[in-house]
């Protein structure tokens, strides 16, 4: 309707440049009114495809009747006791079905939180408590959140580290599996890590090694075949909790309830926020039961984890993922962008990588003669396709990422019409050096 931003969105981004912080930035450069249906429709009345779902937030799609239903009634029934004072059911529900839908047929256990980065942080106190033991391993291209110890898991300084430090200790980084650019199989990317791990750490010190198994913000890496296996045997023979960071791949997302599913890997501790409640804020870990119960009464909690009306929409969204066939979805999305994306590699070498699962799809865009990463590309791309209506994201270390995360509910026209402008978008995108 209009160009981006239109007035009204223009008069919005003024008012939140004087009354929000600077650091709370924002990629589209718009004031959202409504979305649903894969579609987000601004304050000029502009209607942008959405790939990216609130970053795999809203992947049952945005305002989803049962969701919509679920908080009204729980929001006029109470909004609120404190579950460490006066406990409700839905949040005994939600703890249930987490301990039937994650990976695993043994006794397990779960508590919520309010996001991702909490749930991380919970999961280390948790393997802390349960190991007696301090060290923490995360890897290289990792993401796990913006709060003191999660700053300290994620691997990328700016915007998520400059600054803001001394980081919690005891927190060491080692080399993950990234096929495209380590060329190694996952047993010799397993044993590169197990090495760095045992000689440089020691696993007498190390309570938990913490991995998304297909990463998110550090550029949707899916590691080869065999690593996550290895490290999570590794970690059964050394007393060790493996944490599977689940916040970003967890809940259909991927073409399976949880990544670790494709890898067949079963992890004692899995974080897990994002989709969990088609949009509003919880977290949870859900794991071995032993584990989950070795922190004292009372060290675990916070006023507003697992929240009645949160935990009511996460009953509605779970029941969504499992009745309304999302998970099929997912594979026929990373079906369809595959094959665009392939095609397109074939005919232009700016296409180094193009790899993800379900509708966790990234392309990886690159400098044809050096296979340098081409971040210029990548925002220049995503910049374009926003003026053009459809809401393209960006990731990983080097910035040279389009990630895809449309809502799992999208319709084939609409994903079809939003892959269309990227690839337009890339064709018109001027070669090399001009790009920069
Ligand atoms: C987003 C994310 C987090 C942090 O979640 P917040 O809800 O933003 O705190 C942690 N881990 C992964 C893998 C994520 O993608």
């Amino acid at each position: 309707m209009t160009s981006i931003p239109g007035p009204n969105s223009q008069a919005a981004l003024d008012r939140k440049a004087l009354a929000v912080a600077a650091g709370v930035s924002a990629t589209v450069p718009i004031a959202a009114v409504a979305a649903g249906g894969g579609v987000v429709v601004d304050a000029d009345g502009n209607s942008f495809i959405d790939l990216g779902s609130g970053i795999a937030v809203t992947s049952i799609g945005n305002a989803h009747p049962k969701v919509v239903d679920a908080i009204a009634t729980q929001a006029a029934q109470f909004t609120h006791t404190c579950f460490m004072i006066s406990p409700y059911s839905a949040y005994i529900e939600v703890a249930e079905a987490l301990n039937r839908v994650t990976p695993g047929d043994h006794a397990k256990k779960s508590a919520l939180f309010n996001s991702g980065a909490e749930a991380v942080e919970n999961a280390v106190k948790i393997a802390r408590a349960y190991t007696k033991k301090n060290a923490v391993v995360a890897f290289e291209h990792a993401y796990h959140g913006r709060t003191n110890l999660t700053m300290a898991l994620t691997a990328k300084a700016m915007p998520y580290k400059s600054g803001f430090g001394p980081f919690a200790p005891d927190i060491y980084r080692v080399a993950g599996s990234y096929p495209y650019r380590d060329g190694l199989s996952g047993e010799e990317a397993a044993r590169r890590a197990i090495t760095q791990i045992e000689k440089t750490i020691g696993a007498a010190d190390l309570a938990a090694v913490i991995i998304e198994p297909i990463q998110g913000e550090g550029g949707f890496v899916v590691p080869a075949d065999g690593f996550l296996g290895a490290i999570v045997s590794w970690c059964r023979d050394n007393d060790v909790v493996f944490i599977a960071d689940e916040v970003q791949s967890g809940f259909a997302r991927t073409g399976a309830m949880f990544a670790s599913e494709h890898f067949g890997i079963i992890p004692d501790l899995i974080t897990t926020a994002k989709g969990i409640a088609g949009g509003m804020p919880l977290a949870a870990v859900t794991g071995r039961a032993e584990i989950m119960d070795a922190a004292h009464a009372g060290g675990l909690g916070g006023t507003y984890g697992g929240n009645p009306v949160a935990c009511a929409a996460a009953l509605a969204a779970i029941d969504v993922y499992e009745t309304e066939g999302l998970i099929e979805r997912a594979r026929e999305i990373e079906e369809l962008v595959t094959t665009r994306f392939k095609a397109v590699q074939a005919e232009d070498p700016r296409i180094g990588d193009v790899r993800g699962r379900g509708a966790m799809m990234a392309v990886e865009f690159v400098d044809p003669a050096t296979n340098m990463p081409d971040a210029a590309l990548a925002s220049l791309i995503a910049k374009a396709c926003i003026s053009s209506g459809v809401i393209v994201l960006t990731c990983g270390t080097f910035g040279n990422i389009i990630r895809l995360l449309p809502p799992l509910s999208i319709s084939p026209a609409l994903l079809v019409e939003g892959l269309d402008v990227i690839i337009e978008t890339l064709a018109r995108a001027p070669h090399a050096a001009a790009a920069k």
